[in-house]
């Protein structure tokens, strides 16, 4: 199979794959970026672990330099200095940097992928944006912390949006849609499923959310590129918390300037 779509690449680099956005690859001269695929399984492994040496490998990168925060579903994002180390960020979901061979590390297993990159400061950010970080609007968080601290103009970042659980699958109940509700007031994200079990079903679009919050943090709509996979469609190839539950693996997002 192969995800390769107008604005993703599908990469296959000997038993290492994956999935390259077309946008940042016109910066691939200033900067490494990769989203993993299966075989690759990123779910707690430090950065000395086999799966990140293959990857950093096949993106040209030194594996020393992973920074991985610990995530726990916030909307804390922080900034990784030149002496910074993955035990510096215990809570925290996002980090940003404007510094060269760091690399933003994330993982995911159906929650929201931000890869940002503002190309006029040469600042970027690495978001793991799971529904709770998604209604605590962890995306917005990260685009104001660059523009505090990088002074970047919202209309330069570049938001590639990764795979995730999609609105297809994204099924949930009445608790979570109401802070969906609550957060982005649009119904539109929210499509009505079946009853089961006595319990109304809900179908959320969080994807849509994210851009429209986006935009009205002043990104323009055609600097927010979506890859458009499902996690849970395509689990065969991305590890999925809602189809293989506590045994799932995770999928991660790098991104480094160089
Ligand atoms: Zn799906």
């Amino acid at each position: 199979m192969d995800l390769s779509n107008k604005n993703i690449i599908h990469v296959k680099n000997g038993d290492v794959e994956y999935i390259q956005f077309r946008r940042l690859l016109e910066y691939k001269d200033k900067l490494a970026h990769a989203y993993t695929l299966k075989p690759i399984d990123l779910k707690n492994k430090s950065k000395d672990d086999i799966n990140y040496k293959k990857i950093c490998m096949a993106l040209g990168i030194d594996n020393e330099n992973v920074i991985k925060p610990t995530q726990t579903h916030t909307n804390n994002v922080e900034i990784v200095v030149p002496d910074s180390k993955s035990t510096d960020f215990p809570d925290v979901d996002g980090l940003i940097t404007n510094q060269k061979n760091k690399i933003l590390s994330a993982v995911f297993a159906d929650c929201n992928s931000l890869l940002l990159y503002d190309p006029v400061k040469n600042a970027i950010g690495n978001i793991h944006s799971g529904w709770r970080g998604t209604v605590a609007k962890i995306g917005e968080v990260a685009v104001k912390k660059m523009v505090d601290v990088f002074g970047c103009n919202p209309a330069d970042i570049i938001c590639c949006i990764g795979p995730s659980i999609r609105q297809c699958h994204f099924e949930v109940e009445d608790d979570v849609k109401a802070l969906f509700l609550e957060t982005f007031k649009d119904e539109t994200i929210i499509k009505i499923g079946d009853t089961k079990d006595g319990k109304q079903k809900y179908y959320i679009d969080a994807v849509t959310a994210i851009k429209n919050m986006l935009i009205e943090c002043g990104l323009t709509s055609s600097n927010i590129i979506d890859c458009g996979i499902c996690t849970v469609c395509n689990n065969d190839i991305l590890h999925s918390y809602r189809v293989y539950k506590s045994e799932a693996g995770r999928n991660g997002a790098l991104m480094c300037l160089i």
